[in-house]
């Protein structure tokens, strides 16, 4: 939990319930100057982002949780009548709310108003009709922590024939408890009026549970030392005791618990000795809702009946032979689609911009402002868009795997093999999609709960070969070696080995820093699985078009700001004499040749030698900054090849023919080798550099992997070509 100061704001007003003895404030009061907050809370694949997109209709958002790879989703309840609407926040799932990482924190920081989170007036917990025990475990929590709540009895519709009694259930934990299907859109309105009712005066649930004596003690210990700023009543507080001796331990990832408050669950964990503390809070919590499975379990054979289907399922799609067959195709499936199937979207996207520009160049008078224009910001716009059609795909095709349940069997499948790199099972999907791009795949890796997961996986991901990757390799591999040397087809050789070659450094840099640099605990084996479900097509549709839209809005303005400034690079300072009529091929690559970009060039050449690049390379490598296909337009630039006759041919004779002064050819086997491994290797893509600050939000990892893939590329294209020398090649 916050340090005191931070608390302060947020728990002012529970601080001064707290004076009061175990009164609430009232909702107006919490919330000053804002209407009601009521916060979606439950297990994973409950139905809570089904239900809040129903209650919210298409009001709702996306933002971030400060400083967590992980997004908020607020929206607005409309309850009608005195023209009081509701402030809904769609949570990520947890199944308790003990945290060990940051992301878990989300939860219990949202719950009770901590770390700058305004503290809700009413949570709305949903939980799985189907699965009433183990969802109620965190309604048990909540409870105890005295958060007042009303209870969402979800997928009532998949226990139909005989579901469990909803006023059971209010009985026990003293909460209101409405029963919902959010598929099939039944009961909104009475959950509508519930919250309406309720946000008003809200409920406070009670629980009378007996942890055993010395556990009591233990708590008030813990208690004792809870910073004043957090005190309330002295349930909530023993709920929050409770919170802390499970949460806090020495490994825990939690940010800014209060010092003492650490100290003291620490001491009280030495002091227990043998005595196992979360057993014992556990084993209390689930004996006491073992006490009431009649009432609650009355739907157990209804439940254990969609069980044993999803296990027949299973039977075949985890099944050694079988399961990995299916899994080879639906995977193939994936890469065909980001492959080919955006590929006319795409074409038609890059041709819409080469026709914008044509017209602008033809409508508008020359000038540095046109050429902005038609370079900077059209250009720049269509290097945004032409990623929205793989984004689509890839979204249309994770949400469709995560909604169904087979993302987790993936997940299950691969977790041996991905957990001995240090990955987690869920990273496979999206390092699958870097063979394609990296921007679509860096956004994918948020089907990871796990910001250290996530931060791995999309530091590895820009390694793999990606198509834009293809067009230098095919240039360079076309020019400078011959198709086959006797029965040796050394062109599809090479091809295949830069493949190889980034598939193993992709793997060995996973291995590396997620022992390093991005260290953390194994995620916990998948115990788990959820049940197969048919996707809900409107769901997909929302998350395609939620991505698309924070890609466009959030990474869109960085692409689009980084061309605009590498298009100035290379056309200033413009060359003092515009050349009359047409300009010529010699003044163009004149002009490139002495602009910023060029003498930039020409400035890293001394860096560039060792590997055997000269200054035109390096403009080139400057230019495919703002897209790696672009290296091959810049080169043709470079060398006065009309964009026009781009078909390589020529461009791919004067790369053959360049000759240093003294005579050598500048572009050797060798050199070719050198350059397609850095090209490899670095990360020379601004949009890969947006998204992933976008993703982690901040400059830091961007940094550290453009940084990291630098090195990497220098000092691997220097072993090549000071290697293949030393070897007389
Ligand atoms: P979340 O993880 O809690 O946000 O859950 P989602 O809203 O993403 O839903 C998980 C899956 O359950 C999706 O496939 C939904 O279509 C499905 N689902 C949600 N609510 C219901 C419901 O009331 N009945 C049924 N049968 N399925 C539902
Ligand atoms: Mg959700």
């Amino acid at each position: 939990m916050r340090i005191v100061q931070a608390a302060m704001s947020a728990l002012g007003a529970v601080d001064r319930s707290g004076a009061g003895g175990a009164t609430r404030p009232e909702a107006g009061e919490r919330r000053a100057a804002g209407r009601p907050l009521v916060i979606v809370v439950g297990n994973p694949n409950v139905g809570k982002t089904t239900l809040f997109n129903r209650l919210a209709g298409a009001r709702g958002r996306v933002g971030n949780y400060p400083g967590i790879t992980v997004e908020r989703r607020p929206g607005t309840l409309r309850l009608g009548g005195a023209g009081e609407d509701v402030e809904l926040l769609d949570l990520p799932g947890c199944y308790s709310l003990s945290a060990r990482s940051a992301e878990e924190q989300i939860a219990i920081n949202a719950v009770l108003g901590l770390a700058g989170n305004p503290a809700p007036t009413l949570a709305l917990v949903v939980v799985d009709a189907g699965q009433l025990i183990r969802n109620l475990y965190l309604v048990l929590q909540l409870v105890e922590l005295e958060v007042p709540l009303v209870i969402a009895l979800n997928m009532i519709d998949e226990v139909e024939d005989e579901p469990p009694s909803a006023a059971a259930i209010a009985r026990i934990f003293g909460v209101p408890v409405v029963p919902t299907s959010a598929r099939q859109g039944v009961g909104l309105d009475a959950l509508a009026a519930c919250l309406r009712e309720q946000v008003s005066r809200p409920p406070r649930g009670r629980v009378a549970i007996d942890y055993p004596p010395a556990l009591e003690r233990d708590l008030a210990r813990v208690a004792a030392a809870l910073p004043p700023a957090l005190r309330a009543s002295p349930g909530r507080d023993r709920g929050l005791a409770l919170w802390a001796l499970m949460s806090v331990d020495e490994h825990d990832e939690l940010r800014d618990v209060d010092p003492d408050l650490r100290a003291a669950c620490l001491a009280v964990r030495r002091d227990a000795g043998a005595r196992d503390l979360d057993d014992e809070v556990i084993a209390t919590r689930y004996a006491f809702l073992d006490r009431h499975a009649s009432v609650l379990h009355a739907r157990v054979d209804q439940h254990l009946r969609k069980r044993a289907a999803s296990e027949r399922i299973d039977r075949v799609l985890l099944h050694p032979v079988w399961g990995f067959a299916v899994f080879v195709l639906v995977m193939l499936v994936l890469f065909q689609a980001l492959f080919s199937w955006a590929n006319p979207a795409i074409t038609q996207v890059e041709r819409a911009t080469g026709w914008l520009q044509e017209q602008m160049a033809a409508h508008l008078p020359e000038g540095l402002l046109s050429d902005l224009l038609r370079e900077g910001v059209v250009g720049g716009v269509g290097n945004v868009v032409v990623f929205l059609p793989q984004i689509l795909l890839l979204f249309f095709f994770i949400s469709l795997l995560e909604d169904s349940g087979y993302m987790a069997r993936i997940a299950f499948l691969m977790d041996r093999i991905m957990k001995a790199l240090g990955l987690h099972g869920r990273a496979f999907v999206p390092m699958l999609s870097g063979f394609a791009c990296a921007v679509p795949a860096i956004l994918a890796t948020r089907t990871m709960e796990r910001q250290r997961d996530r931060l791995l996986t999309m530091m590895v991901i820009p390694l793999m070969t990606c198509s834009a990757r293809l067009p230098v390799y095919t240039l360079i591999i076309a020019a400078l070696f011959p198709p086959a040397v006797g029965w040796v087809p050394v062109q599809g050789l090479l091809m295949v080995a830069m493949y190889l070659f980034s598939i193993v450094v992709t793997l060995a840099a996973a291995a590396v820093l997620g022992r390093t640099v991005i260290r953390g605990e194994h995620a916990p084996p998948i115990l788990e699985l959820p049940p197969y479900r048919l996707p809900d097509p409107r769901s997909t549709l929302r998350m395609m078009l939620e991505r698309a839209g924070v890609f466009l809005r959030e990474a869109g303005t960085m692409i689009l700001v980084c061309t605009v400034v590498l298009w100035a690079l290379l056309s200033f300072p413009r060359p003092s004499m515009p050349p009359a009529g047409e300009p010529t091929e010699a003044a163009r690559q004149h002009a490139l040749a002495e602009s910023y970009g060029g003498r930039l060039g020409r400035a890293i050449e001394p860096a560039l030698a060792p590997l055997g690049f000269d200054w035109k390379i390096g403009v080139g490598i400057i230019g495919a900054f703002a897209a790696r296909e672009v290296f091959v337009s810049t080169l043709g630039l470079v060398y006065g090849v009309g964009e026009q006759d781009d078909e390589a041919i020529p461009l791919r004779q004067r790369i053959h023919e360049e000759r240093r002064p003294d005579g050598r050819p500048v572009y050797t086997p060798l050199v070719g080798l050198s350059l397609m491994v850095f090209f490899a290797l670095a990360c020379q893509c601004m949009s890969t550099l947006a998204v992933t600050r976008r993703e982690t939000h901040g400059w830091r990892w961007p940094a550290f992997m453009f940084v990291y893939m630098a090195a990497l590329a220098w000092a691997a294209s220097f072993l090549v070509y000071q290697g293949g020398r030393l070897l007389g090649l």
